[in-house]
């Protein structure tokens, strides 16, 4: 029947940034699905009490620390995860960062700093996870998080924009690769959305009134709105659909 196959018992996997906002929204629609998850991020003590909160709908929920930066962490990050759940069935690529300045001022730590967090990172993660699955021998999901500043140029964000735009071709790169072993690789971009990334914006009410009034639906969303295309991408109802950007963004990119 079609409600079980979106049905996620028994399946197991990371979501990076799982600890605060989007990746803490998809996170709690995986674990109502019923998959056993990782959350990772720098903070630990912030992921411990996400960890808490998430373990209300199920689980098992596990914070490991692990910085994107460092791919000494990202290699413990899967080999973790193999040894909590004997196989990873699903990686959420979702951890990012965003530095903002006009382009004529726009410093080099913060291009190097942000590429490296929103697609250097998130490639040889997706790497190493694809390395277990390739051998596990599984159908295997990979989820990156994009944003419309992937196929939009945003204002004062061009490391972001590069990082995003950046990762929405690697989604496919790494699409085209990986389906010969039945490994699905797809990006979500989500619109406007309340989190500590949006918080300089939410808070500037001219910028604020600007970006809601332009949003069809009329308000910006909440995390939880993106709990439902993630369980959809992880699950088997979609399991015919690999190398797409799902927005997920009120309307903003129909206008
Ligand atoms: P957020 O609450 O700040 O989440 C970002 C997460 O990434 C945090 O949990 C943070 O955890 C983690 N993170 C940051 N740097 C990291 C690093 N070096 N290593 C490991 N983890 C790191 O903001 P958010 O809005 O939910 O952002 C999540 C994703 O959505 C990002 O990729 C962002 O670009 C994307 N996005 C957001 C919006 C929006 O409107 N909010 C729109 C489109 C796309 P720690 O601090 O513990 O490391």
């Amino acid at each position: 029947m079609i409600l079980d196959k979106f049905n996620l018992k028994g399946k197991s996997g990371i979501v990076t940034g799982g600890g605060s906002g989007i990746g803490k929204g998809m996170a709690s629609g995986l674990v109502q699905a019923g998959a056993e998850l990782i959350i990772s991020g720098r903070n630990f003590e912030k992921l411990e009490s996400a960890a808490d909160e998430l373990r209300q709908y199920g689980g098992p929920v596990i914070p490991v620390r692990a910085d994107m930066a460092n791919m000494g962490d990202i290699k413990n990050l899967v080999d973790r995860t193999v040894k909590e759940f004997g196989k990873i069935d699903f990686l959420f690529n979702n951890a990012g960062i965003i530095r903002r300045n006009p382009c004529e001022d726009f410093l080099e730590e913060d291009w190097d700093d942000v590429i490296a967090v929103n697609l250097k990172g998130p490639f040889f993660l997706a790497q190493a996870v694809a390395r277990v699955m390739i051998s596990q021998q599984l159908k295997g999901k990979i989820i990156n998080t994009s944003s419309l500043i992937a196929v939009q140029g945003g204002k004062r964000v061009p490391a972001y924009a590069a990082s995003k735009g950046g990762i929405n071709q690697v989604t496919k790169s790494m699409a085209n690769d990986w389906a010969q072993h039945n490994i699905l690789v797809n990006a979500i971009g989500p619109g406007w959305v309340k989190t500590d990334v949006t918080a300089p914006l939410i808070e500037d009410k001219q910028r604020n009134a600007e970006i809601t009034g332009r949003i069809p639906l009329g308000r910006w969303a909440d995390p939880q709105d993106l709990a439902g295309v993630a369980v959809f991408l992880a699950s088997d109802a979609s399991d015919y659909i690999t190398g797409q950007t799902i927005f997920v963004d009120g309307g903003w990119l129909s206008i």
